[in-house]
């Protein structure tokens, strides 16, 4: 019985290259959709026959070079066994959903064109540097994005790719037989594509490029290849994939180890290499969890080992990230180590609020300070001077708490206040209110971690600039206002 792939909507395709050389494949239909995918077919290596009573005039010269075979008729649903792939295009919605169930009978793959219900394979964008393939495909659901994606991909793939990729497969054999450990291959290449072999190869000098692929081969075993490992501390940024650095990225996709927190989402380690070996040792307040000391030794004992490893922090590594630590840990050892600023949660959110952190003529002045303190009993937190913007890391239990630490010291209850809950996420929400309220709206707004609290005169712009998200922006008033008003 068909597999009605509506059903199955959640479940994406697999993506896989299909080698087609010398494999039966046939295309019902004889127009011009039929031609260009006959044509992609032929490309593939594929012996083609096209069942068609009609067909273009492209089809028949094709035929008659004895490219495909071409069988003057219609479909009446005979079998389809022994085909590897099948195209229904014809203009004939009904004789192609019949094309599509002898497919499902044969067991066959089935692409009927412009009907996503009835497909059991797609043929994605392509984007050629042969060898060097890249396929984009948006499942069916828009091809007009995926096409998109294509243009922006072709700019971006140097032409010349493909003779880049030629030269290194010339070469992989001696260079595996050079190099026998994998890792250390991979370095070896790294290195290869980091240096001047590929501007080489794409200005169109493969004699220059070939001999200084066998200099840096020789070089590699000469300096034995034997090269330490070392520690990337990386900012991953508040949490969209789009605010990692570039710089965090490339270290990221080159490490063979990756320790991330539990603030780095999915999509941001998706950068990393698909055989790097991906270590959560994110720490949750509250929680038992992993203790710096652990990760401190992970990281050493790694690098030691001769590893890459990227060390990813959501926001900045040094800012309440524990990076200054895991530096002293590394500078113990005796290990090498880069660090890559990441875009903080108070620099992140206030952009994404519309909340200027200083602005000519009200604030001159940010304090990065935290709600929650390793000796959390006393808040540090006193008079908040005018023309200063007060970000508070943390701390999301204990907003009750320092609202009234914050009054205590003579603050003024009126005094603006933002709170930004998944700043920069698809789910961000801003809260704007007033000290006096920040004792009681996290509870009525249940205010989840990771927020980050905004204290100053120029966090109320948030009503006026909020430009993300701005459907979940919130203005509390709550009762201690009100009370306040009528006390005034
Ligand atoms: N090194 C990080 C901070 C780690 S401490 C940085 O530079 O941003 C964790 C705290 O950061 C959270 O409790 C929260 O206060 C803040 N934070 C991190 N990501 C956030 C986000 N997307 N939205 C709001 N606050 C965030």
């Amino acid at each position: 019985m068909g597999k009605n792939l509506s059903e199955n909507l959640e479940s994406a395709n697999l993506a896989i290259f299909a080698r087609l050389e010398g494999r039966r494949c046939a295309v019902i239909g004889g127009g011009s959709v039929a031609e260009r995918k006959t044509r992609e077919l032929v490309r593939a290596g594929a012996r083609v026959s096209v069942l068609s009573p009609e067909a273009t005039a492209g089809l028949k010269d094709l035929a008659r070079d004895g490219n495909i075979d071409w069988l003057a008729e219609s479909f009446t649903d005979q079998p389809l066994a022994g085909f590897w792939l099948i195209v229904a295009a014809t203009d004939d919605r009904a004789l192609n959903a019949r094309v599509f169930e002898a497919a499902e009978a044969a067991q066959t793959f089935c692409n009927v064109v412009d009907d996503p219900e009835r497909c059991s394979f797609i043929m994605p964008a392509v984007v050629r540097r042969e060898p060097v393939t890249i396929a984009i495909s948006s499942d069916g659901h828009a091809p007009v994005i995926a096409r998109c994606v294509k243009g922006l991909i072709e700019t971006l793939v140097p032409q010349q790719l493909g003779a880049l990729a030629s030269l290194a497969g010339r070469w992989r054999t001696r260079v595996k037989t050079a190099i026998a450990d994998i890792d250390e291959r991979r370095r070896f290449w790294e290195s290869v594509l980091e240096g001047p072999i590929p501007d080489q190869v794409y200005s169109g000098r493969a004699a220059v490029a070939e001999a200084a692929l066998e200099q840096a081969l020789e070089r590699w075993q000469t300096s034995n290849g034997a090269r330490a490992g070392e520690a990337y501390i990386v900012g991953a940024g508040p949490g969209s994939p789009d605010l990692l650095t570039l710089r965090g990225r490339q270290l990221l996709s080159q490490a063979e180890v990756v320790l991330y927190d539990r603030l780095v989402p999915a999509e941001i380690l998706e950068f990393a290499r698909r055989d790097a070996e991906l270590i959560s040792v994110g720490k949750q307040a509250g929680r038992p969890s992993i203790a710096q000391a652990q990760i401190n030794r992970l990281l050493v004992e790694h690098v030691k080992r001769g590893k890459r490893v990227c060390r990813l922090k959501g926001g900045d590594p040094m800012i309440f990230g524990r990076g200054g630590e895991e530096l002293e840990a590394l500078t113990e050892a005796g290990l090498p180590f880069q660090v890559v600023p990441g875009v903080s949660a108070a620099i992140a959110c206030a952009a994404y609020a519309g909340i200027p952190l200083t602005l000519r003529g009200v604030t001159q002045t940010v304090l990065l300070t935290t709600g929650h303190t390793e000796s959390s009993a006393d808040l540090d937190l006193g008079l908040v001077p005018s023309g200063q913007t007060l970000a508070l890391y943390m701390g999301v239990a204990r907003y009750g708490k320092i609202a009234e630490t914050l009054l205590a010291a003579g603050n003024s209850p009126e005094l603006p206040v933002a709170i930004v809950e998944r700043g920069t996420l698809a789910e961000q929400r801003v809260i704007t209110t007033t000290l006096a309220d920040l004792t009681e709206v996290g509870p009525a707004l249940e205010i989840q971690s990771p927020a980050l609290l905004l204290v100053g005169e120029t966090t109320g712009l948030a009503e006026r600039y909020g430009w993300f998200a701005p459907e979940r922006h919130v203005t509390y008033k709550g009762t201690q206002s009100r009370r306040h008003a009528l006390s005034a």
